[in-house]
């Protein structure tokens, strides 16, 4: 496995893999990895070749986010790159992705305009135009995205429709630890209480998901639950719980269809998301 920084020699060592004949997966994140991250590489492995990218992306952050305080760990990640069969790492620096006087970027309204696109401005902005770098950069045949991210993997999907990005984009399920919390670099940050706390959003998500399958088809009922059980949970606060078309984003009344229902909770400064996708009840 090879390790490079720059984007002169990702495209050296991708030009020869496509003189080869070669398919090419790639995995963008931002580091600090874990089993849902390897999850990902692995599923790429269905490639010739798997190109990681490791970057914290500086244009996604806002102001009073923690950027500066993200984990980042090259040798570790490494590490997990290899186990997970990776044949290529891409971590460049920010200068070697934003000049100085950087000034073009990707937007796109509608499956950004809910959950994360409301709260955090900007974001979906950051998010676009780094993936768009990175599409170039790679020319990768398929790119892996984890459903942890629900949103994002609509507003990639829609962006690549849009665009008419050569890519193929695949979601892969979310990688959860032992008590259902699912896998994040954020979770580093919670202490021991907060780590036992955080168990509350996946088990309130749980509920909500048995709730549509036993023939629950009011989003207000359902969400009205979910609030109620996440609220009892002292250190957790509520950013949103919303039911939303899973393609579109747009908020929806009635569970039946495609149904992402996704929510982000602080529990104490560490704000964390997950969801679940349901396809309707059978009852
Ligand atoms: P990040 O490093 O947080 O930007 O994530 C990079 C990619 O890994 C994104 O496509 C995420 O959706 C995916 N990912 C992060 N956590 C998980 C998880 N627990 N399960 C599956 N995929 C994940």
């Amino acid at each position: 496995m090879q390790i490079v920084k720059t984007i002169k020699e990702v495209r050296e060592i991708v030009t020869d893999w496509k003189k080869q004949g070669l398919t090419i997966g790639f995995v963008p994140t931002m580091g600090y990895l874990h089993e849902g991250h390897q999850s990902l590489i692995k599923r790429s492995t269905e490639n010739d070749r798997t190109v990681v990218s490791i970057f914290v992306n500086p244009i996604q952050f806002g102001p009073n986010e923690d950027f500066a305080s993200y984990p980042r760990d090259l040798e570790r990640d490494t590490k997990k790159c290899e186990e997970a069969g990776a044949d290529l790492i891409f971590a460049p620096s920010d200068s070697e992705m934003y000049a100085d006087d950087f000034s073009t970027y990707v937007d796109m309204t509608g499956p950004t305009d809910e959950l994360c696109g409301l709260k955090r401005p900007g974001h979906f902005k950051g998010v676009c135009t780094v993936v768009s770098k990175l599409f170039n950069i790679v020319t990768p045949d398929r790119a892996y995205f984890g459903q942890k991210d629900a949103q994002q993997l609509a507003v990639i999907k829609r962006m690549v429709r849009d665009l008419s990005i050569g890519v193929e984009i695949v979601g892969c399920p979310i990688i959860r630890e032992a008590d259902g919390l699912a896998k994040s670099s954020r979770n580093t940050y919670l202490s021991e209480d907060e780590r036992k706390a955080a168990v509350v959003i996946s088990k309130a998500l749980e509920t909500g998901r048995k709730m549509i399958e036993n023939g629950e088809k009011s989003a207000e009922t359902l969400i009205a639950k979910i609030t109620e059980l996440i609220q009892s949970e002292p250190l957790a606060k509520i950013d949103y719980i919303k039911a939303v078309d899973a393609d579109s984003i747009v908020p929806v009344s009635n569970l039946d269809g495609n149904v992402l229902v996704a929510a982000a909770v602080y529990i104490g400064k560490t704000r964390l998301i997950d969801n679940f996708i349901s396809e309707g009840s059978e009852k």
